[in-house]
């Protein structure tokens, strides 16, 4: 049995400064466990902004355990659109299946359990329990470590196992045992997300400061020792939107695709220099077996993938003539109208392209628009700096 925290002052202040400052974020206005499992499944490496947007659209048209578990992964991929990281959405939909099937649609309330659930680790779980359970479950994320780090003036990479062990055992030094662990925790997630900042820590406002041992150096940005940032490989892709009679080529990804499942708009050069607009024909024909007419540029835009960091620039046009069939490996092939793709998993490249067309509604007009603008040169073809790798 483990031993019980008794409250200190460090607790009564922090977590009155949290009841008083805290967010008024959706998530925190339910103590649904579901809500809150969808919550942490969002929120895992994706900004609050973003969950903010998504989350109660989510939680309108998947309100339950059951409901979402008996709803088609399509309709929840779509609905996952933005948020990126399709995994997650897979495995939350896994995850209803076997609440609906083992625990009759409610979740367990300990994390040994909830562990159990795919997509579910050590964090997510202890977050579960402790914010909808009041369970004494610490955990350690970005912001506690910093937190934690500056507190107790501890040293090293938080990212280090060593050094995560460390802050995970303090954490479990520091956790309530009197129901408000969930609140303790949030509570030391918020400070380090508004007040501890990596740069800049707003000493001056924080309630726990004069306990704090790297404020009392005069350094607090020294702690922790500075994490080294994760190398990221560099892609280009050129992409297409092609249109043929009101409806636009959706390329769905294939097995071991990443993102998996996902549609996109066609991909028809990656990481090769495109200097004339005859050669982004030829590649529409040579990737897709095609002929495009009044090609144009939309726009350049990054997004990243897990390690892969993609500038995309990308390209409307039209298809000439009775269009055949698009090829291209394993992938499934669609002409869409833009009212069909709001039901489509939609990958973050497509969405993006979707807005530089003008959005679902708007596109048809955008792109008879374009064909009247258009030169027949790809207007961003000047910007284009795609070179050889
Ligand atoms: Fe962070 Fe400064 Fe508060 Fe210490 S005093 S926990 S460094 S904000």
């Amino acid at each position: 049995m483990k031993h019980a925290v008794r409250p200190t002052a460090l607790h009564r202040r922090l977590l009155e400064w949290f009841a008083a400052h805290k967010r008024d974020l959706p998530w925190r206005r339910t103590r649904d466990p579901y809500a809150i499992l969808v919550s942490e499944f969002m929120l895992q490496q994706t900004r609050v902004a973003v969950v903010e947007a998504r989350f109660s659209v989510f939680l309108a048209r998947f309100p339950t355990v059951n409901v979402l578990a008996d709803a088609p992964l399509d309709e929840v991929l779509a609905l996952w659109s933005g948020l990126g990281y399709y995994r997650r959405a897979r495995n939350l939909h896994a995850a209803a299946r076997i609440l609906r099937e083992r625990f009759a649609g409610r979740l367990p309330r300990h994390a040994t359990m909830l562990r159990e659930l795919p997509g579910v680790g050590a964090y997510t779980a202890a977050a579960v329990a402790s914010i909808a359970f009041g369970a004494p479950e610490p955990l350690v994320d970005g912001n506690v470590a910093r937190v934690l780090s500056r507190l107790f003036r501890l040293r090293g990479d938080p990212r280090a196992p060593r050094s995560a062990r460390r802050l995970l055992a303090r954490a479990g030094t520091l956790i309530p045992h009197d129901g408000r662990a969930g609140d303790w925790n949030q509570a030391l997630m918020e400070l380090g997300a508004t007040v501890c900042l990596p740069r800049g820590p707003r000493c001056a406002d924080c309630p726990v400061a004069a306990r704090c041992e790297a404020r009392a150096t005069g350094r607090p940005e020294a702690y922790p020792s500075p994490i080294r940032a994760a190398s990221s490989v560099k892609e280009i892709h050129v992409r297409v939107a092609l249109e043929r009679n009101g409806r636009w080529l959706l390329r769905r990804n294939g097995p071991g695709e990443k993102p998996g499942g996902m549609f996109e708009f066609p991909r028809v050069l990656q990481n090769r220099e495109l200097q004339r607009a005859d050669e982004l024909c030829a590649a529409i024909e040579e990737n897709l077996g095609l002929r495009a007419i009044e090609l144009r540029g939309l726009g350049e835009f990054r997004h990243q993938i897990l390690d892969r960091s993609i500038t995309v620039t990308a390209f409307v046009g039209r298809i000439a003539g009775s269009a055949r069939r698009a090829r291209g490996g394993r992938a499934s092939w669609r002409w869409l109208a833009p009212d069909e793709w709001r039901r489509l998993p939609l990958s973050a490249a497509a969405l993006r392209m979707i807005e530089l067309l003008g959005g679902p509604a708007q596109s048809m007009a955008s792109s008879r628009q374009a064909r009247r603008n258009s030169s027949g040169v790809p207007a961003s073809m000047g910007r284009l700096r795609v070179k050889a790798r």
